[in-house]
């Protein structure tokens, strides 16, 4: 059925929620990544992020808002 894709495969980890391009989280390995991931968010300033406040993140970086 379908073929092979093309596009690069952007996975994100089901426990972090951080973004990975190609490879697997380092901290929770590979088994908790997931391609069924939703939104994105890009945080840049951990201390002054309403954002990551409320959405628990501790380390800047990409993540997804919601992981399957
Ligand atoms: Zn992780």
């Amino acid at each position: 059925m379908a073929g092979k894709s093309t596009k690069k495969r952007t996975m994100a980890c089901r426990v972090c929620k951080k973004l990975f391009f190609d490879s697997a989280c380092p901290q929770h390995g590979e088994s908790h990544m997931s391609d069924e991931w939703f939104g994105f968010l890009i945080i840049k300033d951990v201390e002054n992020s309403i954002i990551a406040k409320q959405s628990g993140l501790k380390e800047k970086g990409e993540y997804a808002i919601k992981v399957r």
